[in-house]
């Protein structure tokens, strides 16, 4: 390691996470590993969730879906949002399911030979992202990608508010979703609605199969306790005593009020360290160490109560501090901060209790090996 930066990702974690959930919702798991799997690396995660069953995985794009091809994944693999008709002929190569989702879409997918094409088609069931926002639409979708000879293997929707326990927007977009699936009177392969938190809060009997992203990394609404698998860290690289009125960083942003320690840590915001984490803590032996001034690019200062080593360990979140109350903090959501953990910070995984090399790359034949049922 070069830097002295590190995210550290627990896959045992995750894989107990997903198996608690499986164990909740009893239905096919399809693995939402969009975003490089939140920012934790997508073969390493597909690996942790395969291993205990997850029968698909989905992404966002093709870029992110060929990724994983060439990681040597061959499993059920599905593109959650845009494609375009250019991509067709690589989607059948490649056996990569996508979502139908306009007319547009379906009008442009049309023009191009889409034979054996596989598709699950989306029903905006009220969120107004993407989908097929009635019944005749999507009876139209079906109608034409069937003549093109797709296979149309599953249909979907997505829920905008699954973490409000009252559920009354849940159920009203559920039950747009289940007019329209059974109105259409095709039998779908793959049925889904619910995200992580609608995986464990929301029960139904028409889906066959959950998509879970957020709840691999021991993030729920509810209460469910789930192992946290995600941890940021770096290392004190040098400690300095200040004097009352010395100032600090950029912009002078913090003057020292008496005799004080500060800490330099080689963490700044193109790690995904944003600047509003200013005045938040870091852990650090034992005591929690104030953000002073503003935050560098590569740097940061922090004040210490007491002085401690160069090359103390520091946590910036993970056991002291909770990646949920970080992101209460910052006013934003778990979600937006382990995607912003740019690619320069080194990631480091366990797996089956080992610290797996730095940079581990899966071997192909690993990832191939995983046996579907
Ligand atoms: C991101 C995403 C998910 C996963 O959501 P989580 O809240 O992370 O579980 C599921 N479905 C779709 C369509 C998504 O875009």
């Amino acid at each position: 390691m070069f830097r002295n930066t590190w995210m550290e990702v627990n896959l045992d974690a995750i894989a107990d996470n997903v198996k608690r959930i499986q164990e909740i919702c009893k239905k096919r798991i399809i693995a939402v590993l969009k975003a490089d799997a939140y920012g934790c690396g997508d073969s390493h995660v597909a690996r942790a969730v395969l291993s205990v069953g997850a029968e698909m995985i989905a992404v966002s794009s093709l870029d992110e879906a060929l990724m994983l091809r060439n990681e040597g994944y061959n499993g059920e693999l599905l593109i959650l949002g845009a494609t375009e008709k250019e991509d067709v002929p690589i989607l059948i190569k490649e056996n990569i399911s996508v979502a139908a989702y306009s007319k547009d879409w379906v009008h442009q997918v049309q023009t191009t030979n889409c034979k054996n094409l596989k598709i699950h088609l989306k029903i905006d069931s009220g969120m107004n992202r993407i989908g097929f926002r009635t019944l005749d639409e999507a009876k139209e979708a079906l109608n034409i990608l069937l003549e093109q000879e797709c296979n149309v293997d599953g249909i979907f929707t997505h829920f905008a508010c699954a973490d409000d326990p009252e559920q009354t927007d849940t159920k009203k977009q559920f039950s747009k979703f289940e007019s329209i699936v059974k109105e259409l009177d095709y039998s779908f392969h793959w049925i889904h609605s619910d995200n992580s938190d609608a995986t464990i809060s929301f029960q139904d009997d028409l889906t066959n199969a959950c998509r879970v992203g957020i709840g691999m990394y021991g993030v729920n609404s509810y209460g469910i306790e789930l192992r946290h698998p995600i941890s940021l860290h770096t290392k004190v690289i040098m400690v300095k005593h200040v004097a009352k009125g010395d100032r600090i960083g950029y912009g002078f942003t913090y003057e020292a009020q008496g005799d004080e320690i500060i800490a330099t840590l080689p963490i700044g915001y193109a790690d995904g360290l944003v600047r509003a984490n200013q005045g938040r803590c870091v852990y650090i032996d034992g005591q929690y160490a104030t953000i002073v001034g503003r935050i560098c690019m590569d740097q940061v200062m922090v004040r210490l109560e007491k002085e401690v080593p160069i090359g103390t360990d520091v946590e910036i979140f993970g056991p002291h501090i909770h990646l949920e109350d970080m992101a209460k903090d910052l006013n934003t959501i778990p979600y937006e901060i382990i995607c912003l953990i740019s690619g320069r910070v080194t990631r480091s995984y366990i797996w089956e209790g080992k610290q797996l090399e730095e940079n581990a790359r899966i071997l192909k034949s690993e990832i191939t090996e995983v046996h579907y049922e």
